[in-house]
């Protein structure tokens, strides 16, 4: 009986030391032998909840494992691109919901999924086995993709397969939406991105880079040109403090993107000097989640004299929740690399208002929150409690509080797509949206969600465009 998964302890490789003085990866990775011993911890799971509960991708899981295991590296990375266009991106950012469902987390701790398939990828290119898939045959249909995040590029990968002729329109000057301006490269290094756009060039794919639909080229313009139009335009809009709270703009107060933006520019070479600098600041990091995290890093590297960062909800139990149980992903506590570098985390505060000297933001006013919680002890409802608020000292104020929808300010209006009641595109199950030969997918259909279900929805969204041209070139 295969028992490894008991008798093996799990190995997480940790971070990098002395990490806050540069920007550069900060995960440490598993040599090869150790990643051999871990994906034996994953054999005989007869169970497999990792490729359905947990990945949206449905990765093979248990069975690149067992190659792995078996010293057969390449057969790993022909299995694991069967079902991830980009394994590169998510074995750096994802969350791993993998991990979360893995049979071995019941008895024991899960197999470190992530690390494998960052083995495989890394393996693969070194090795040369990524090769650019180009088709052996075009169909003469073309698709413009609007938008080149995790959801744009893996639908134009899927589609350029196919054979369909794929150009993604992107405003920003380079390539990648959160993968590039967004995510610190501490998370994920940009030579990654480059080293993606490269093969899929190699494969046909075209791109245009500063070109902003709507504004430069007439959404109307390109249906006329094209075949099909995919919709990747993510959820660019951050939500802002409440209007009714003073000195909500004040200067010294930022959204968290023009931020992380800044930095991620000056790191590329884009631009040569931060609009926004943590030097010497003391940092107020409104909002708890991954975003308000990646800001905690990117202003420990800048040099902030201090760190807080705020949230309005309860302190999160250590362990997963009960409301949560296996194979869910569980509701818990989650303290990144950036919270380990040094940052003073609260729960429970209520921003009540910012006060500025000279002309700029000084510090923030909170009250405390009491939570009531709903039947399956999950935080429901607040009241603000009285007579308990106090101030935090802050001259930079970082507003990391999500997204609130899809822009409206030309290519949605133009195209006369329908919008949701969460501002997001609506779409049908086929990712068409109200309007004829437009498709949508990624954060822009479904809200801000994670890098590996923008993968997905890109990846479905291109199947069913596909069918449509299919359709189209049997008429
Ligand atoms: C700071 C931050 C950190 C994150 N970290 C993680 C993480 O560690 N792990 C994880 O899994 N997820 C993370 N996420 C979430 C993840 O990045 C997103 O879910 C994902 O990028 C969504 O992909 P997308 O392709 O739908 O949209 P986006 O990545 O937002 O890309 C949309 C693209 O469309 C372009 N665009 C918009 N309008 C137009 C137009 N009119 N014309 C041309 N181009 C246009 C934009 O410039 C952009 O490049 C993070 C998000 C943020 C904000």
């Amino acid at each position: 009986m295969a028992t490894e998964f008991i008798d093996t302890a799990r190995r997480d490789p940790g971070y990098r030391e002395g990490r806050t003085a540069d920007f550069m990866e900060v995960e440490q990775r598993l040599d090869a032998p150790a990643i051999k011993e871990q994906a034996s911890r994953c054999i005989g799971c007869g169970i497999p909840f990792c490729h359905g509960a947990g990945c949206p991708l449905e990765n093979l899981i248990p069975e690149f494992n067992r190659a792995v295991r078996e010293g057969r590296m390449r057969d790993a990375y022909l299995i694991l691109s069967e079902t991830s266009p980009f394994p590169e991106f998510t074995s750096r950012v994802c969350p791993a919901l993998c991990e979360a469902s893995c049979c071995a987390g019941l008895p024991s701790d899960a197999v470190t999924i992530r690390q494998i398939e960052y083995a495989i990828i890394e393996n693969a290119f070194a090795m040369g086995y990524v090769e650019p898939v180009i088709p052996a045959v075009r169909t003469g249909m073309r698709v413009a993709v609007i938008g080149s995040g995790p959801s744009g590029l893996s639908a134009a990968e899927e589609l350029n397969r196919r054979g369909h002729e794929v150009v993604v329109f992107e405003r920003n000057v380079n390539f990648g939406g959160l993968l590039r301006y967004g995510i610190p490269d501490f998370k994920l290094g940009k030579s990654v991105v480059e080293r993606r756009l490269d093969v899929m060039r190699r494969a046909g794919v075209q791109f245009e880079g500063g070109v902003e639909i709507g504004s430069d080229i007439s959404a109307e313009y390109l249906r006329r040109k094209f075949d099909a139009v995919a919709v990747c335009v993510g959820t660019q809009v951050p939500r802002g403090l409440h209007p009714d709270i003073p000195g909500n703009s004040l200067p010294g107060v930022h959204f968290a993107m023009d931020f992380l933006s800044s930095q991620n520019r000056v790191i590329s070479g884009e631009s040569s000097a931060l609009s926004i600098s943590a030097k010497d600041k003391k940092v107020l990091v409104i909002g708890g989640g991954d975003t308000g995290s990646d800001c905690v890093g990117t202003s420990i590297r800048q040099g902030a004299a201090s760190v807080t960062q705020v949230e309005i909800m309860p302190e999160p139990p250590e362990e997963r929740h009960a409301s949560t149980p296996w194979p869910d992903w569980p509701y818990r506590k989650r303290t990144s690399s950036s919270h380990m570098e040094g940052c003073t985390r609260l729960w429970g505060v209520n921003v009540k208002k910012l006060d500025g000297r000279a002309g700029r933001v000084r510090s923030a006013t909170f009250s405390l929150c009491d939570w009531e919680l709903d039947a399956l002890g999950r935080p429901k409802s607040f009241k603000d409690r009285l007579g308990s608020e106090f101030k935090i000292e802050a001259d930079l104020v970082l507003l990391s509080m999500g997204f609130t929808g899809v822009e409206k300010n030309g290519l949605v209006e133009q195209l006369g797509i329908q919008i949701g009641p969460r501002s997001t595109l609506s779409v049908d199950s086929s990712f068409a949206t109200n309007m004829e030969g437009v498709f949508a997918g990624g954060d822009a259909v479904s809200g801000p969600s994670l890098v590996v279900r923008a993968l997905k929805s890109g990846k479905d969204m291109a199947a069913c465009i596909d069918n449509r041209l299919k359709k189209i070139i049997r008429h």
